[in-house]
């Protein structure tokens, strides 16, 4: 079994060892590993597998994955061989296995303060590329919480992270186990390894933890949601956390210089520039009901259907809105009876006293549908032709 070099130095970059056991991996090309010790870090509990270089005399070999097996093996998948017997050097990608331990070190202060604050139980950790995710078992099924319960549990973690409390991670004995304080109990009965974040939280994990909480760095709540009858919280920490504040100022400073406003009041002055541009889309939308109207009314005939007002019409693509304003003006007087093409979309309509169905007229010439007196659809403007066509000849 694989000695597992990150039980005891979670910041051991760089180590010794050999290879004990190769086998072909998943793909083509790739060998997986097997080393008598090893600081990689394989994907269980959340916590993704770390990646690096396996170096031995005159070749290199790139981790690709690390997993680990029934037997407690940890197996690498590199994509080179190297034979068993090999001596080798580990290399470990520091940069992305600080990311984890930030990610997850934050969840454990994170579920700690939940539990504290709220009485409520985290179920599993989701360490995405973007965000992580945990969730949470509230009292009386809660699955949501409220703005001062996330400022509360923010400020609570960040408080516990700036007093840079140490991290202790131990397998103890059974004895010394049955006696602790653990916020809950653990899944695993043999080698249960326990994390101690300061005084703030206890709990067995086999993963890689900062060295003290500082090392965390910051925990930011991106959002929460319900998910399958729990509150599922997502959450950034560490560089992350900064990363995403950069990106929000930016962007920040972006939309206050276009508004010409401070970045404090940009929520108001966003929701200005929305009252008023509804108002001018009012406005715009009242003139293009208005001249759309005018163009129907300029088309219409009254010869050869029965007395009635029959106005057939195609116009470049317009306004949805104004469009259907329009027509409801239109027929809205009685004897009327309009089909309508505007770019792909066709309304065909008629005044309430008309019997004419205009739905089964548009299911006749295009694709659509609708009620007796108003019915809308796709298609070509011929198709206002030929449904005139149709009116001209049955309803004559
Ligand atoms: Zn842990």
């Amino acid at each position: 079994m694989t000695d597992r070099l990150y039980y005891d130095d979670a910041y051991l970059w760089s180590f010794e060892g050999t290879v004990t056991a190769v086998r072909p991996g998943k793909k083509p090309g790739q060998w997986d590993t097997a080393l008598d010790r090893s600081a990689f870090y394989p994907t269980s509990g959340g916590q993704p597998f770390d990646t690096g270089r396996i170096i031995c005399t005159g070749s290199e070999a790139n981790v690709l994955d690390v997993e680990t097996d029934r037997s407690g093996e940890v197996w690498h998948t590199l994509d080179r061989e190297i034979p068993a017997g090999t001596a080798v050097r580990g290399e470990i990608d520091g940069i992305r296995r600080t990311d984890h331990m930030e990610q997850h070190g934050g969840e454990h202060m994170l579920a700690g303060a939940i539990w504290e604050k709220l009485q409520g139980m985290t179920i599993g950790l989701h360490l995405g590329e973007a965000e992580s995710t945990i969730d949470v078992e509230l009292p009386e099924g809660r699955t949501h919480l409220t703005d001062e319960e996330v400022i509360l549990l923010e400020d609570t973690v960040n408080d516990r992270i700036r007093l840079d409390a140490p991290i202790r991670c131990w397998f103890p004995s059974e004895e010394e186990l049955s006696s602790l304080p653990l916020r809950k109990k653990p899944t695993v009965t043999e080698h249960v390894r326990i994390v101690a974040m300061g005084d703030f939280e206890m709990v067995a994990c086999g993963g890689t933890h900062p060295s003290s909480t500082g090392r965390i760095g910051l925990v930011k709540i991106t959002g929460v949601i319900p998910a399958k009858g729990k509150a599922r919280v997502s959450f950034v920490c560490g560089g992350r956390a900064f990363r995403l504040f950069r990106t929000y100022m930016r962007s920040a400073d972006k939309a206050g210089a276009a508004l010409s406003c401070p970045v404090e009041k940009l929520s108001k002055a966003a929701s200005e520039l929305n009252s008023r541009v509804a108002e001018a889309e009012r406005k715009a939308r009242k003139f293009e009901t208005a001249e759309i109207l005018d163009m129907i009314r300029e088309k219409e005939s009254r010869e050869d259907l029965r007395g009635l007002a029959l106005s057939a019409i195609t116009l470049e693509e317009r306004d949805a809105k104004a469009v259907s304003a329009a027509v409801s003006a239109y027929i809205s007087d009685p004897g009327k009876v309009l089909l309508l093409g505007a770019g792909e979309r066709l309304t065909f309509a008629r005044s309430a006293d008309v019997k004419i169905d205009m739905g089964e007229l548009i299911r006749r010439v295009g694709r659509g549908g609708g009620r007796p007196d108003l019915a809308s659809g796709a298609g070509i403007p011929e198709c206002v032709g030929v449904a005139r066509k149709i009116l001209m000849t049955e309803y004559k």
